[in-house]
């Protein structure tokens, strides 16, 4: 691959029947074996790209009796001649009533194969025609692609967190993701100061961090301008040497009036940054020119942002990315176009400064624990009242020891929800004490918010109560172990409604209780662990 920069993955995982072969039921003849069209020039195309490739199968007709292992074998041997050689084999031989490890759902054959290959789950992407493959996916941290027959469930493609036409278009994807992170023309030397922009919430300000990382370890100095909801998680970004907080009238929300007594002092303030050129980060609904208008007017004589608007004089480098490309990968887009990547061995998923986080509070206990997080401060993104309690319930009778977190103005309802069973750190941590508290979890529950983000930067896997108002495969937790739920094909679809359109908010507030329970099993989280059971290596950086 091109050298300039870490690629995104190592392996592409696929799922055999129905993704790479027609779906025969229980087939151990070799003659039946049937190829999709194009697999084979698509496999070629990731081979070329030096990705490696497994094979990740649910094969119970062993269990069940329907054919030998001799005859699997058989098959396994035709499809090789047919669609090229796989650098692994990953076969769950049981059934359901098995209660394995490997069966998709479960991310078993996913860790198997990515050990095989001497890689992780994160640096995977696995292709599959169900939401069994998705889920296995996502629960070890991997990327998932899902690529739709007759057969798939409506329900399973509006799960997904990508969806393609066929197995071409899965692949087309991966190498287009893979090429939108390294810079077409990499730079030559270091630049001088960088001014980085991200308004919006903590949230936002982390799945930035790995486009603001790439910028640093380009540039001589970062100065980030940020919002005051930004503020803390800006703190705790590795990169930034100096920060910036100033209210953006056009992005935050509530959003300020325009003060132009402000307006004015804000240009004088940018201007004593004396950038040699800024990278301004936005969401797709977001606008960076006025911002980029201010830089003008600022003397920043270089500037790089993403905008469908004309923007005329205001831009340099005016980037554009598809729709439902994860946030951190959009950020990295927009570096990479300005001509910054990340180093070599700097992953690129979400990660915090340890040396800022403070020690998690002494009552939060043991680690081991599973972190609740109702709240949110956009309604439709919380947790339902009336579903986060019984969750503790549900929880607490299954051995968890659950901590109920939530800020300042949460507090009533983190100690309402925490009385169903559950120790109440309501209002007892800023975002570092949360960092610290989520960082010693077995597993976050958690809606589409913050702390999510906090998760994935810590190697935390991740229960998302995730309300389908915007795209998972966007905003989901980033390549870390995650199981989503919730109706992701509810009415309040891709509205980005901030208070839910639908009475009852049913695509959350139907979740069963019990389906955390699922959920953590499917995660390896044990209950009344002493210890986190998964952690990602290389999650904190120093
Ligand atoms: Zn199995």
């Amino acid at each position: 691959m091109n050298p300039s920069g870490p690629a995104l993955y190592d392996a592409v995982l696929l799922d055999r029947d129905g993704t790479l072969v027609e779906d025969v039921p229980y087939n151990g003849d070799p003659e039946k074996v049937g190829p999709l069209p194009g697999a084979r020039e698509a496999l070629d195309r990731l081979r070329a790209a030096g990705l490696r490739l497994a094979v990740v199968t649910n094969q119970s007709g062993l269990a069940r009796g329907y054919f030998t292992e001799r005859e699997m074998h058989a098959v396994h041997a035709r499809i090789e001649e047919l669609l090229g050689p796989f650098d692994h084999w990953a076969i769950c031989p049981h059934d359901d009533t098995d209660g394995c490890a490997c069966r998709k759902p479960a991310p078993g054959l996913v860790h198997e194969a990515a050990r095989a290959l001497g890689t992780a789950p994160r640096r995977c992407v696995l292709i599959g025609d169900i939401g069994r493959d998705m889920a296995a996916a996502l629960a070890a941290g991997a990327t998932g692609i899902l690529v739709p027959t007759p057969v798939t469930r409506p329900e399973e493609v509006a799960e997904a967190p990508a969806v393609a036409r066929d197995l071409p278009g899965a692949v087309a994807e991966i190498l287009r993701r893979d090429r939108a992170v390294r810079p077409v023309v990499p730079r030559t030397g270091r630049a001088g100061t960088v001014l980085v922009a991200r308004s919006d919430a903590a949230g936002d300000l982390l799945v930035t961090g790995p486009g603001i990382r790439a910028v640093a370890a380009g540039a001589e100095r970062v100065v980030l301008l940020c919002g005051p909801r930004g503020r803390a998680a800006a703190e705790l970004l590795p990169g930034v040497d100096e920060i910036i907080e100033w209210p953006l009238p056009w992005i935050d929300a509530p959003a300020p009036p325009v003060d132009p007594a402000g307006m004015r002092s804000l240009v004088d303030r940018l201007a004593a940054v004396r950038a040699d050129e800024a990278v301004v980060f936005t969401s797709f609904h977001q606008s960076p020119l006025p911002l980029a208008l201010l830089l003008r007017m600022a003397g920043v004589p270089h500037i790089s942002a993403i905008s469908d608007d004309y923007p005329g004089s205001l831009l340099d480098v005016r980037h554009r990315v598809p729709v439902g490309v994860p946030e951190p990968e959009r950020a990295l887009s927009l570096a990479a176009a300005a001509g910054f990547a990340l180093p070599a061995g700097d992953e690129p998923g979400l990660r915090l400064r340890a040396d800022r986080l403070p020690p998690a509070p002494a009552a939060a206990g043991e680690p081991g624990y599973v972190v609740l997080h109702p709240g949110s401060s956009v309604e439709t993104r919380a947790c339902p009242f009336e579903l986060a309690t019984r969750i503790v319930r549900v929880l607490s009778a299954a051995g968890y020891r659950v901590v109920v977190t939530g800020g300042p103005d949460e507090r009533e309802l983190t100690a309402q929800v925490a009385a169903a069973g559950g120790l109440d750190l309501g209002g007892r941590t800023g975002l570092g004490e949360l960092a610290a508290v989520v960082a010693r979890a077995g597993a976050l529950v958690v809606g589409n918010t913050g702390p999510a983000h906090l998760a994935a930067a810590l190697g935390v896997p991740v229960v998302s109560l995730f309300a389908p108002t915007v795209p998972f495969g966007q905003w989901g937790p980033y390549r870390v172990p995650t199981v989503r739920l919730g109706d992701a094909g509810a009415a309040c679809r891709d509205t980005r409604a901030v208070r839910c359109p639908v009475p009852g908010h049913p695509c959350l507030s139907a979740v069963e209780p019990g389906r955390v329970l699922e959920a953590l099993r499917l995660l390896g989280v044990p209950a009344d662990a002493s210890e986190p059971l998964v952690t990602v290596p290389g999650g904190v950086v120093g």
